[in-house]
């Protein structure tokens, strides 16, 4: 079965484009274009496979309807991409704290659209794991014994720098703000400031050294762990 997208998108121009060439690929589309058609549509079965998700719609924001699918069981994991248009950098860190997984600026090429989606959607298949072992590019990371290393050496990570590590790789190819890494790795309760996880994040990079650059900074936002260990910087 070819992975079913909705669009979300009021610009009809767009619509056709988007659908035309999303099934040029091969993948499955549903469209919708005001707030509660999309609402509609996204309550019928199948599930998604991805939502694709512009914000400025009529009736109700591309933010309010990434909140309803993130509350509801059905829709939780569902990826959503956000297209947000180009200096609404609020868009974006609001859509990252109601659940949107990644964004793509309006204009964008199609080009560069149609490879969000499908690393996206790659990042649903499992990293290479044997027996709590992770490897992904030049590192391996055994989760029983707590112990990391890169190009083969063993890197010495504090429990903390380790809970960060697992998390990004968890969760890789999906931008982190810095909120959340704060209250999945630190605890909400931690008296700590968001500039914290910039300094463990720092420091986390330094010590994988090769594998630093794996972990990409997201100015405002907050942190990306990349899809694919050959991926080129986004
Ligand atoms: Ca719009």
């Amino acid at each position: 079965m070819s992975a079913l997208i909705v669009i979300v998108e009021d610009e009809t121009d767009l619509v056709v484009n988007l659908e035309y060439n999303l099934r040029r690929e091969g993948y499955q589309t549903k469209s919708a274009q005001t707030g509660v058609a999309a609402l509609n549509l996204l309550a019928q079965d199948p599930v998604p496979d991805l939502v694709l998700l512009d914000v400025m719609l009529p009736h109700l924001s591309g933010i309010e309807i990434c909140r309803n699918l993130r509350l509801d069981e059905r829709t939780r994991h569902v990826p959503v991409l956000m297209l947000t248009a180009k200096g609404e950098e609020i868009d974006r860190v609001v859509g990252f704290e109601v659940g949107a997984d990644d964004y793509v600026l309006k204009p964008f090429s199609v080009r560069e659209l149609m490879l969000r989606i499908r690393a996206i959607l790659r990042r649903s298949e499992p990293v290479a794991s044997e027996g709590g072992e992770i490897t992904f590019g030049v590192v391996k990371v055994d989760s029983d014994s707590h112990r990391a290393w890169v190009e083969g050496k063993e890197v010495v990570l504090t429990a903390l720098e380790f809970r960060l590590l697992m998390t990004f790789l968890d969760r890789r190819g999906r931008v982190q703000t810095r909120e959340v890494l704060l209250s999945d790795v630190w605890g909400i309760d931690a008296d700590v400031t968001t500039r914290t996880v910039d300094t463990h994040v720092k420091r986390l990079r330094q010590k994988l050294g090769a594998a630093g650059e794996y972990v990409e900074t997201l100015r405002g936002v907050g942190y990306r762990w990349r899809a694919q260990p050959d991926e080129v910087g986004a």
